[in-house]
């Protein structure tokens, strides 16, 4: 997996090591992200609460955990306080609940740059005012941008959809970028990600 994305940031002329992998282990046993650690891998994504709560505490303190699950406000104080990085940021009740906690948290705002009505993340016209509300909030670090890329979107699609995010987190002046998974982690790198979250190409298909 490495190496297909230092293929992918060759072919882009870019330094692999600006690209970080994040494991999506969501589905997939404690037993099986242990023997991904134990290859090297720290960086580890999780959906759900429920479930990335008890896998936390299973592995090593080592581990960087990125929360990348649509985040109910309720418990976005007690997410923020265990993992450090949440991509999914969109509503200002979240902003509320995790300035209420004591650690500082990294943070993606999502952007819904296909404007698709059932997926969540910020309208791309709402982008700059959340922007503030996030660097307002005493208890987030603004680090960048994410988005999910539309899954029955062509190839062009796609490219537009990562470019446009690439070109506002340069506007906004932000460091990274959250976007790329399975299918289309090469893509994103050619268009800028410093993020990719794969899981089926590393754990194989989620039943
Ligand atoms: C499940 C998931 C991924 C990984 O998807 P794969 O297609 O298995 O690589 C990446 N990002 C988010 C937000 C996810 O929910």
């Amino acid at each position: 997996m490495r190496d297909e994305i230092a293929r992918a940031a060759d072919r882009a002329a870019r330094d692999p090591a600006t690209v970080h992998l994040i494991a999506v282990t969501k589905t997939v046993s404690v037993e099986t992200i242990r023997e991904a650690y134990d290859l090297g891998i720290r960086d580890f994504g999780e959906s759900r609460w429920q479930e990335a709560e008890p896998k936390i505490g299973a592995l090593p303190t080592d581990c960087r955990w990125h929360f990348i699950g649509k985040l109910q406000s309720n418990k976005a104080r007690r997410v923020a306080q265990a993992v450090g990085a949440i991509h999914t940021l969109e509503s200002s009740g979240q902003l509320h609940e995790i300035a209420k906690g004591e650690h500082v948290v990294d943070g993606f705002i999502e952007v819904n740059a296909a404007r698709e009505p059932q997926k969540s993340g910020v309208l791309p016209e709402t982008l700059d005012e959340f922007v503030q509300d996030v660097l307002n909030c005493p208890k987030i670090r603004l680090r960048g941008l994410m988005t999910i890329g539309p899954q029955n979107a062509s190839f062009e699609e796609k490219q537009n959809l990562f470019r446009f995010l690439a070109a506002e987190r340069r506007r906004l002046g932000l460091e990274w970028l959250s976007m790329g998974m399975s299918d289309d982690f090469g893509l994103a790198v050619q268009e800028g990600t410093t993020h990719v979250r794969v899981g089926s190409r590393i754990f194989g298909h989620r039943v």
